[in-house]
């Protein structure tokens, strides 16, 4: 029997417990809340990400230690990796965690990015914004998420006070993409260097908020995509599943970010997919061959946001798979999703409005 330690105990490790289970691992999660929404799938170290005795708790009870988080400190991935195999490394998530460090390896490895700038004052802001112009997006350097940590500078007036507007801290600012869409690329790379990459996935949001993910059908850029991750994943020698974000442009593909992480826009793939990003991601780390990646049927998946339509109604919807994450409510938090599989694409169609419907547009 494998023990898997998991950094977080949100959805996502909720999730992976409910992969992960079938193939017989345990799961031990380690979050500071004490409603973590994954504690009733495993065992729960309530501490601090950063308590000694917890992480030491943690590697005691555990064969493999994991991520559903990457901004846990740098200090406490480099503790829990020398006491039992961690994945993703710490050097993934070092990477990830700055978007400065995210842009350079980007560049180095050839990869199209937003012209960027590191921006540590105002002064630094007011001389980027005459090269890079505008628009632009200013963006913190570390813990932005759901669209929280920046500010788009549309005109002069913007750019006054935005420094101090996102809390004095390292920010990026990148010139601001007319893109034509956004994807992202789910792939997977396990411990003997072989991967795996789903269908570019379309992503639409709102309010920074991931709304809706749809794995695409023979998009003409998932060659590209799939090359540009594996030169990522190959740079650094990634184990695990990891998340590609990108800007669909008239000639290819401009990378936004990466998440090294299973990530919202594959949770379609519980249903939608022979074997989720979940399954994979446990896979990868404990060194199990991958499974296939090829979709089933057609699948939409969307997020609820703040709260579940009550009653029973959502799962009267032909092929809808509803899935609650046991979160109090609040407004602009993920509670759940709801994942829409059918073999007819119409019908698919028709689902997929009854279930907006139903969502409305919290
Ligand atoms: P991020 O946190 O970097 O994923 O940004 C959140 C969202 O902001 C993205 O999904 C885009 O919709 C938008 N965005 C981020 N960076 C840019 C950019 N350089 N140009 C245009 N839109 C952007």
């Amino acid at each position: 029997m494998t023990t898997i330690g998991v950094i977080g105990g949100g959805q996502l490790g909720r999730m992976l417990a409910l992969a992960g289970i079938p193939l017989g691992f345990r799961f031990v999660f380690l979050d500071p809340s004490k409603e973590a929404c994954a504690r009733h799938l495993g065992e729960h170290i309530c501490a601090a990400y950063d308590d000694i005795d917890a992480l030491n708790k943690l590697a005691q009870h555990c064969d493999i230690i994991t991520f559903e988080f990457e901004n846990a400190p740098a200090e406490s991935v480099a503790h829990v990796s020398a006491l039992r195999p961690a994945f993703p490394r710490a050097n993934a998530l070092q990477t990830a965690r700055d978007r400065l460090n995210e842009k350079n390896l980007f560049q180095q490895l050839g990869i199209p990015t937003p012209v960027f700038a590191n921006i540590e004052s105002q002064t630094d802001l007011d001389n980027a914004v005459k090269t890079i112009g505008l628009p632009a997006v200013l963006k913190t350097r570390t813990l932005g998420y759901d669209g929280k940590g920046q500010k788009v500078l549309r005109n002069n007036t913007d750019v006054v006070n935005a420094f101090n507007e996102l809390g004095n801290v390292p920010c990026l600012l990148e010139g601001f993409i007319n893109f034509n869409g956004e994807v992202s690329l789910i792939a997977a790379r396990n411990k003997n260097g072989e991967t795996a990459f789903y269908p570019l996935v379309h992503n639409e949001h709102r309010d920074g908020i991931l709304r809706y993910s749809a794995p695409s059908e023979n998009h003409p850029q998932q060659a590209l995509a799939e090359d540009y991750a594996l030169r990522v994943m190959q740079a650094i020698d990634y184990v695990g599943v990891m998340a590609f974000e990108f800007f669909e442009v008239e000639n290819g593909l401009i990378a936004n970010e990466i998440a090294p992480r299973v990530h919202n826009s594959g949770h379609w793939s519980i249903e939608g997919a022979q074997c989720s990003q979940f399954e994979n991601h446990l896979r990868a780390i404990t060194g199990l061959p991958l499974g296939s990646t090829a979709v089933c049927e057609h699948s939409v998946m969307l997020n609820l946001i703040g709260s579940i339509p009550a009653g029973a109604e959502i799962l009267t919807i032909d092929g809808a798979h509803l899935h609650d994450y046991d979160k109090a409510f609040v407004p602009g938090r993920k509670v759940g999703h709801l994942t829409l599989r059918h073999a007819n694409k119409t019908q698919l169609a028709a689902s997929v409005a009854a279930a907006q419907t139903l969502i409305g547009s919290s």
